[in-house]
């Protein structure tokens, strides 16, 4: 049985919401199934800090926490375009508690550092950062292993040396928490 993946968007494109979804479904081969509506959600207004112009992350996990439990589904990814911070940390590129998380694109993108847009780059992390938020939503930690995309990420730095695929401890840890067969792990 697969996990049934909502992926919503909340001022994102719907190119780049449906990026990230191939991304996650691709990165959780036989474990995830993802909805083929992609839902719009507002953005939660009181979550916006002027002084950061940036919205707190944890707001949108709750959002997709919401949408998660509307559309009965396992785990719910929300892809925004707007910058997100977390207290303590002057930027995030995602957020996630179990069942729920958040990617923001802002970032990838490498107009934000006033660069000439890269599609192929921005395609590569957001395929990272969204296979990463939604690795936490099913419940696995940050790992040491550079090339597993559960690796914690600071910077887009960090991001490109990274690995896109999840390291084979993490993914036996995904097999003994949901009990899957072998066959279901790719
Ligand atoms: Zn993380
Ligand atoms: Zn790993």
């Amino acid at each position: 049985m697969k996990l049934k993946l909502l992926v919503a968007r909340a001022e994102s494109t719907l190119e780049e919401a449906l990026a990230a979804r191939r991304a996650v479904e691709a990165g959780f081969r036989g474990v995830v199934e993802a909805a083929s509506e992609v839902p719009e959600v507002s953005a939660p207004g009181w979550a916006y800090s002027r002084g950061r112009r940036q919205y707190l992350a944890s707001a949108f996990v709750k959002l997709a926490e919401e949408a998660r439990r509307a559309r009965r589904a396992d785990i719910a990814l929300i892809v925004t375009s707007l910058d997100l911070y977390a207290p303590g940390l002057n930027f995030v590129f995602g957020e996630a508690m179990l069942g729920a998380g958040v990617v923001s694109t802002a970032r990838l993108k490498q107009s934000f550092w006033g660069l000439p847009e890269d599609s192929k780059l921005f395609k590569r992390r957001l395929t990272i950062v969204a296979r990463h938020e939604v690795g936490h939503a099913l419940g696995l930690p940050h790992c040491m292993n550079w090339s597993c995309f559960m690796h914690f990420h600071n910077s887009v730095y960090e991001l490109d040396i990274g690995g896109t695929e999840l390291c084979e401890s993490c993914w036996r840890r995904l097999q003994a928490a949901y009990g899957l067969s072998r066959g279901g792990l790719r």
